[in-house]
C-alpha cells in the first residue's frame, strides 16, 4: 500500500520522498524521464543566503533550509554511500567602493542579529592569496553561511539513499495515495493551461565548469557570477538568465560572456580550461517564491514547485514543510509561499 505517489525526480520530488520515507511513509516516484533529467541535472549548486537585511518570511525560510542543509546532506550521503558534493565554505564577494564598504559594514550588524549567531557576515581586508576576486576597494565581504553542493551528485545521492530504503524511481505508475506534483516546468506549463491565469514559467539558464583546483575554498559571486569550488577539482561558472529561449538545452555565445565575466573578475581562472557546458530551466513561479501544498479543487493532489534560482537551497525545508502537510496534515507552509498565493 502506498501512502504517497511522487511525480517528478528532481531535487524537489526526491528531497519530499526522502523526508517523506525518513518518517516511515510508503513512497513511489515517478517519472518518465529519470532522475535528474530536468533543471536539477545541472553543475552549479550555490546554496547562499539573501542580504542579511528588510527580513521576511522567505529569508526566514531560506535561512532555515541553508541551516539544515548541513546535516540533510549528511544523513543522504550516508544512508546511500553517494556523496553529494556539500560543503560549506562561505563565500567572498568584492567590494566596489567606499559607500558600498559603509553598506557591507553595516550588514555585519544586521547579519548578527537576523543570522542568529549561526554565521558572520564580514568585512576584510583583501587577503594575499590567488583565489579571491578582484576588489576595487581593497576590501571583501566574506560570510560563512554559504555553502555549496554538485546538484547532478546530490541527485544521485539522493537516489542512492532512497534505493536504499526500497524506494526506486519508476517510468509510470497510477496515483496511489496522495499525491505530490514536482513537475518543474513542465507542471507549471500544465497550470496554465488548466487554470486561466499564468502560474508561472522557464527561465533558461547556461553553466560551465572550469578545470581548476580550488577544492575547500570559498565560492566567489564577482562581476555578477556564481564561481563555485567543487570538491572533485573543477570549478562551476554559472550562469545566464533567458525569458525567452528556444532550445532549452544548447549553449550559446551568452554563455561564452559569463566565463568571459568570471576570467575577468577573478584572474587567477584565466587560462583554466572549459571542460563542460550545460543548459537547464529554471521553474519560476508567478510570485517567484516556491509554489507548495493541496491543489486547489484537486482533493488529494499537492503541488511542489517554483524553486527557480535556489531550489537546492531551499529543498530540505521544502521537504520538511510538504512531509509535515502529507503525512502530519500540519501546515507550516509560509504565507506567500502557497499554491493559493499565484491563482
Ligand atoms: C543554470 C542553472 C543554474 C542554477 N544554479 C542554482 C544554484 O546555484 N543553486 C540553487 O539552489 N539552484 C540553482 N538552480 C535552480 C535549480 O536547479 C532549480 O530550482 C531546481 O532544479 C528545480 O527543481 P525541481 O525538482 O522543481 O524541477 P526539475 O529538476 O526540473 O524536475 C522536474 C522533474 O519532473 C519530471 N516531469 C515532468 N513532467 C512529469 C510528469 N508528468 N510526470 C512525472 N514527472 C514529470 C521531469 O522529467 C523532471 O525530472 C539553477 C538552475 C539552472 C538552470
Amino acid at each position: 500500500m502506498t501512502d504517497i505517489t511522487i511525480r517528478g525526480a528532481g531535487i524537489f520530488g526526491l528531497s519530499i520522498a526522502w523526508a517523506c520515507v525518513q518518517r516511515g511513509a510508503a513512497v513511489q516516484i515517478v517519472d518518465p524521464n529519470g532522475a535528474g533529467a530536468g533543471s536539477s541535472g545541472g553543475i552549479v549548486g550555490a546554496l547562499a543566503p539573501h542580504v542579511p537585511e528588510n527580513w521576511n518570511p522567505k529569508k526566514a525560510f531560506q535561512l532555515e533550509s541553508l541551516l539544515m542543509a548541513e546535516g540533510f546532506w549528511a544523513d543522504v550521503s550516508r544512508a546511500g554511500g553517494v556523496d553529494a558534493g556539500y560543503a560549506r565554505t562561505g563565500r567572498l564577494q568584492p567590494v566596489a567602493d567606499a559607500a558600498a564598504r559603509a553598506l557591507a559594514l553595516a550588514r555585519e550588524g544586521t547579519a548578527r542579529d537576523l543570522w542568529q549567531g549561526r554565521a558572520l557576515w564580514e568585512v576584510i581586508a583583501t587577503p594575499d592569496t590567488p583565489w579571491q576576486p578582484d576588489s576595487p576597494d581593497g576590501h571583501l565581504i566574506r560570510d560563512t553561511l554559504s555553502a555549496h553542493l554538485h546538484p547532478r551528485r546530490a541527485c544521485d545521492a539522493l537516489v542512492a539513499a532512497l534505493r536504499a530504503q526500497g524506494v526506486g524511481v519508476v517510468s509510470e505508475a497510477p496515483d496511489s495515495g496522495a499525491v505530490v506534483w514536482a513537475t518543474g516546468v513542465a507542471g507549471l506549463e500544465a497550470l496554465n493551461f488548466i487554470h486561466t491565469r499564468s502560474m508561472g514559467g522557464g527561465v533558461k539558464g547556461q553553466a560551465a565548469l572550469l578545470h581548476y583546483d580550488a577544492r575547500g575554498l570559498p565560492q566567489l559571486f564577482a562581476g555578477g557570477v556564481h564561481i563555485i569550488p567543487h570538491l572533485d577539482g573543477t570549478v562551476a561558472i554559472g550562469s545566464t538568465s533567458e525569458s525567452e529561449y528556444g532550445d532549452s538545452t544548447s549553449t550559446d555565445a551568452q554563455l561564452e560572456g559569463v566565463i568571459a565575466a568570471a576570467r575577468a573578475a577573478v584572474p587567477v581562472l584565466a587560462n583554466a580550461p572549459v571542460i563542460a557546458r550545460w543548459a537547464g530551466v529554471r521553474p519560476r513561479a508567478r510570485s517567484r517564491s516556491p509554489m507548495l501544498g493541496a491543489w486547489p479543487q484537486r482533493a488529494g493532489h499537492y503541488i511542489a514547485n517554483g524553486g527557480f534560482k535556489i531550489g537546492f537551497g531551499m529543498a530540505p525545508k521544502v521537504a520538511q514543510v510538504m512531509a509535515d502537510l502529507l503525512l502530519d496534515g500540519h501546515d507550516t507552509i509560509p504565507d506567500g509561499f502557497r499554491v493559493d498565493d499565484n491563482l
